[in-house]
């Protein structure tokens, strides 16, 4: 009965809000236990050369794997943990998974490919962030170049000193930066060119239209031109089709990325597909 249950009860089912986040809430505190619990895992995917179909670049995409309700994606708890601070923790985290993958593939002689690591912004914001990355990479075998920070596009990348600061150090210590979801957001090229920002990722709505719809073609090489111009490298994101693939190998694309060429997989097969290669293209 509603009405003999507590007052916090009686919200939760009368207020849609509380209805909705109560699950979060519940989320949330075991989120703050899934490092310690070791529940967080990575799995890789990775960008390949369009002329040769070499894997070039291996992105981090991170995983819970939650004791009740199984692998919850990064779309559900990224948020939370944003919201309560805790993505600085999974972030260094990250990083620093990235960084023992890499030595670890060095160590067993495959030729280095850059890691990409996504950082929201929320990271950014901690004025320690530079320090933090500095002091993994110190530590590990990897040369700053091989670490590639993927940024979402936002406007508070241009307007914030600490993630200004952050940012610079990263690339005066030679880190590359690359823009995360290019063309959703608000920025021009010509001002990530001044942040020196190294890579731009073509969201994935854009190569999903291509090549057969006008718009999703245009913005695509339009992105691909403006962005070489300016010595920038492009990776096409969400690749699907092989007539996609071709429209990108037309236009000059230097990277591409998706499920034509593989999935994100767990460490052991993202190994495996580093000494295979891609095959199945041709
Ligand atoms: P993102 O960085 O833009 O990553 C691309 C997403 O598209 C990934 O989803 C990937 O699995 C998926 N994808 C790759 N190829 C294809 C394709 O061909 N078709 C389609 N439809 N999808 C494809 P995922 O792994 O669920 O990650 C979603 C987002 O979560 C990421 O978008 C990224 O923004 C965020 N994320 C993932 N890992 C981390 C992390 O460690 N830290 C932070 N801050 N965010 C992360
Ligand atoms: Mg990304
Ligand atoms: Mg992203
Ligand atoms: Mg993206």
């Amino acid at each position: 009965e509603v009405k003999q249950k507590g007052k916090n009860d009686y919200y939760v089912f009368q207020d849609d809000h509380l209805k909705k986040k109560l699950p979060d809430l519940i989320l949330l505190g075991d989120l703050h236990k899934s490092i310690r619990n070791r529940e967080l895992f990575i799995v890789y995917q990775p960008i390949i050369d369009v002329k040769t179909t070499k894997i070039r670049a291996m992105e981090t995409l991170v995983r819970w794997y939650h004791p009740v309700h199984g692998t919850v994606p990064p779309s559900e708890f990224i948020p939370l943990a944003e919201e309560t601070g805790f993505i600085v923790s999974i972030g260094e985290w990250v990083i620093r998974q990235a960084c023992e993958q890499h030595e670890k593939w060095k160590k067993i002689g495959l030729p280095p490919v850059r890691i990409a690591v996504n950082i929201s912004v929320k990271e950014l914001q901690d004025q320690h962030f530079a320090k933090r990355v500095e002091a993994i990479l110190s530590q590990k075998q990897i040369s700053p170049e091989y670490l590639e920070l993927e940024i979402t596009e936002s406007l508070m990348i241009y307007n914030e000193p600490i993630i200004l600061n952050n940012l610079m150090r990263m690339k005066e210590i030679g880190v590359r930066l690359s823009i995360d979801d290019f063309g959703t957001g608000y920025s021009s090229l010509a001002y990530l060119k001044r942040l020196d920002v190294d890579t731009v990722k073509i969201d994935q709505s854009f190569i999903a239209d291509c090549p057969r719809s006008y718009y999703g073609s245009v913005i695509t090489t339009t992105i691909i031109s403006l962005a070489h111009h300016l010595g920038m490298n492009v990776i096409a994101e969400g690749v699907e089709h092989l007539d996609q693939f071709r429209y990108l190998e037309e236009k000059g694309c230097q990277e591409a990325q998706g499920y034509l060429f593989s999935r994100p997989l767990h460490p052991k097969e993202a190994t495996k597909l580093l000494f295979q290669g891609i095959r199945h293209l041709y």
